[in-house]
């Protein structure tokens, strides 16, 4: 018990590391470019901000929170997602004030209460990007070509954009009764999960995976008969400004994210990659959510990626990444009495830059050598009483076995940065 982590977590090992570094670096690098700031945010809130935020029909709220109370007996709810969070933060700091549009980015563990399955977890890391303060589509499209670029700048292929609108409060309505209507006299014929939602939020049942429900969702009415003037000059706007860029999208009617807050644009990024086609992100505006949470009427977009789904792509499409480059020096001793001397050496290679390596289990030379060759590093350098009298060390290079006596002042101009493979 002791030595297994709780179900649904998982370790991320210093083998896998490299691909972590990697992602997060770009994710950085990608949307700074865009002029987006990153914003971080505690692991865990009020319960009331994600109960209010997410939306009390959604899944996330009812099944799937990590909710305990502090000893003062306040209810808190480990984040399930970043988006309710960062209003929350936008409006505690007033960052409206800074700049009418606020733009940022998270990447951090989000955690949920799911029924473990393949690459799902209860605690998982996700990147995500808001921003706050305008109704523009261009705004809707700037969030799809920064999470769009992500990908692409990690080198993943086999992806392909799905855009929708969900309407807004002036047409959602219409809409939810017209697909009520529908499916009235087909509820039997729904999933438990579909027949739930049917109640509280019938939207939810056109992305139900059950085999039987997408029958019955097929020819059900769709949102684009229903959209208002304004949402649909807002998906339009999207259209012409995508099209303009010749990003390539598919219109999918039926695209609706779990969240309640979501209004107008909707949109995910899907691989091929994933066994069958699977999201590997997704977003889309969110009008209400800040006045929802105390603010004024505050129009935002935005998206949220996995990035553990991310990163099993990159493994599977076997993308190149730099590896750590591992030890480079290995600095052992002769004798006891010469490790205060190798200290001072180590120490000043790895002020240099240069990563090193010493023996810490009292191994004779010999062993040390061993090791030094199991860390497959270029140049050891030997410490010895008799080369110390005259402030010089043996410097050995790995690659021919050439070992030459080096003045200590001048060890660092032999240690050249390693070649691997
Ligand atoms: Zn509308
Ligand atoms: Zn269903």
């Amino acid at each position: 018990m002791l030595s297994r982590a709780p179900k649904g977590t998982s370790d991320i090992l210093p083998s896998q590391i490299d691909y972590w570094y990697y992602a997060e670096n770009i994710i950085k690098e990608v949307l700074q470019s865009y002029g987006y700031r990153e914003i971080r945010t505690p692991a865990f809130e009020h319960t009331e901000l994600f109960v209010r935020g997410i939306g009390e029909t959604s899944d996330i709220v009812n099944k799937e929170m990590f909710t305990f109370q502090d000893r003062k007996g306040r209810s808190l709810t480990l984040r399930p997602e970043g988006t309710a969070p960062v209003v929350r933060a936008y409006l505690e700091h007033n960052l409206s004030r800074e700049n009418p549009l606020s733009k940022l980015f998270y990447l951090g563990n989000m955690f949920r209460c799911e029924k473990p399955q393949a690459g799902r977890y209860r605690q998982f890391n996700q990147f995500g990007l808001e921003a706050i303060g305008s109704p523009s589509a261009l705004v809707d499209t700037e969030i799809i070509l920064a999470s769009w670029a992500i990908y692409q700048k990690l080198g993943l292929t086999n992806l392909s954009l799905m855009i929708n609108s969900v309407g807004c409060r002036e047409c959602r309505p219409e809409y939810l009764e017209a697909l009520k209507d529908y499916f009235h006299d087909k509820k039997k014929l729904l999933c438990p999960d579909c027949r739930e939602r049917y109640d509280k939020n019938p939207l939810r049942i056109l992305d139900c995976k059950n085999k039987q429900c997408q029958i019955e969702i097929k020819n059900s009415p769709s949102i684009f008969d229903y959209l208002c003037k304004d949402c649909d000059r807002h998906f339009q706007q999207l259209r012409k400004y995508l099209d303009s860029l010749q990003i390539a999208y598919q219109v999918n009617p039926l695209l609706v994210r779990g969240l309640d807050y979501y209004t107008k644009t909707a949109f995910e990024i899907i691989s091929g990659e994933l066994g069958a086609q699977n999201a590997v992100g997704g977003g889309g505006r969110y009008d209400y959510l800040v006045e929802e949470l105390g603010g004024k009427h505050t129009p935002a977009v935005g998206f949220a990626a996995g990035m553990e789904r991310m990163i099993s792509t990159m493994e599977k499409q076997e993308i190149k990444i730099p590896f750590w480059e591992g030890i480079k020096v290995f600095v052992a001793t002769v004798a006891q009495e010469d490790i205060s001397a190798a200290l001072k050496i180590i120490n000043h290679i790895r002020e240099n830059g240069v990563s090193a390596e010493m023996d810490f289990l009292d191994k004779s030379l010999k062993a040390q050598m061993r090791l030094a060759n199991k860390l497959d590093v270029s140049h050891t350098v030997i410490v010895g009483q008799e080369e110390l009298k005259e402030q010089k060390v043996i410097l050995k290079n790995m690659a021919d076995g050439q070992q030459e006596k080096v003045a200590i002042s001048q060890i660092l101009r032999y240690l050249q940065p390693k070649k691997k493979g």
